[in-house]
């Protein structure tokens, strides 16, 4: 164990290196398939989201943008959000989040609890709204108030997948890896684990699961996603697309609780069910991540009708 580290027992240390786990009642191991899932919810604050947000943070901190005084300003569908909020909180540093307002009681008492301020934005608006409000006062208070991730643009939010979740996955799988598959918010995971995927076989094929409409019940999805990083050309990582329905991820969703045993939330099971639409077509090994815990959710509907 290292001495004299400050961060040793922090929340910090202890993001990433999530466990894995093999799907066998979702993708039948008869059929010659397997499906590789990581479990995010390991994350201290979570989610997968800890691993960029994380990564964001401390390249704003080495590179002087990130300082005491500074308060961290950005849009967030929740995961990010509480991932900033819980390193703020940390860094004795303020938060100050932007986020659409039909996002679960849950996420937005969580990120309350760390001490973020929450500035809830019209639900019609989607996370787009939450998007511009944040730009809009980030312009306002300028740099010397706030320092602003931009999720949606800062290459580290994938540099952080490519580094860490890909080379975990990588490990875990021993490389046996024909397809990986996962949906998009701002495309951190897709693009970060898909290009180092792709670096280590070029035959491993990178597949985008999309809601089936733009009104679509996936909290942490966009619909309507702009890929934009520099240095992850979405063109040259991304093979393929398959669609899903809200209502055939919610039924994924039930299945990953009953019969896995994992409480994990809307967008795992979105994802698990893009893969099972694959498996039909395509035999293989799989691999996914499980964005986040269901208890995050346990006061919606969803949950409700269980
Ligand atoms: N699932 C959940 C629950 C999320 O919060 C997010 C991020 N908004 C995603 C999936 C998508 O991840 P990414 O931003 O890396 O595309």
């Amino acid at each position: 164990m290292e001495k004299n580290n400050p961060y040793i027992f922090s929340a910090l240390s202890n993001i990433g290196a999530t466990g894995a786990v093999l799907l066998n009642k979702i993708i039948n191991p008869g059929t010659g398939s397997k499906l590789y899932a990581k479990l995010e919810c390991l994350n201290p604050g979570g989610s997968v989201k800890d691993r960029p947000a994380l990564y964001m943070l401390k390249n704003a901190v080495e590179k002087g943008l990130l300082k005491t005084g500074t308060t961290i300003i950005d849009s967030s569908s929740g995961n990010t959000g509480i991932s900033y909020a819980m390193l703020g909180a940390f860094m004795g540093i303020k938060v100050k989040i932007y986020a659409p307002s039909n996002m679960s009681d849950e996420r937005k008492k969580i990120m309350r609890l760390f001490g973020a301020e929450l500035i809830l934005t019209p639900a019609e608006e989607s996370t787009d709204g939450a998007i511009k409000r944040s730009i809009e006062e980030y312009e306002r208070g300028g740099r010397d108030l706030y320092y602003m991730p931009d999720q949606y643009n800062n290459p580290f939010n994938p540099i952080a997948h490519y580094e860490t979740t890909a080379m975990e996955l990588l490990e875990q799988t021993g490389g046996n890896i024909d397809y990986f598959a996962a949906g998009i918010g701002t495309g951190g995971t897709i693009l970060g684990v898909g290009k180092r995927l792709k670096e280590y076989n070029d035959k491993i094929k990178v597949v985008a699961i999309v809601p089936d409409s733009q009104i679509h019940g996936i909290e942490g999805w966009k619909y309507n996603y702009c890929l934009n990083f520099e240095g992850f050309d979405h063109n040259k990582i991304i093979d393929d697309f398959v669609k899903v329905d809200t209502e055939g991820s919610y039924a994924m969703l039930k299945r990953l609780v009953k019969e896995e045993g994992l409480l994990c939330g809307f967008s795992s099971g979105a994802n698990v069910y893009g893969i099972y639409k694959l498996a039909v077509k395509y035999k293989g090994n799989f691999a996914t991540v499980l964005p986040d815990t269901g208890s995050r959710y346990l006061s919606t509907r969803v949950f409700s009708d269980f």
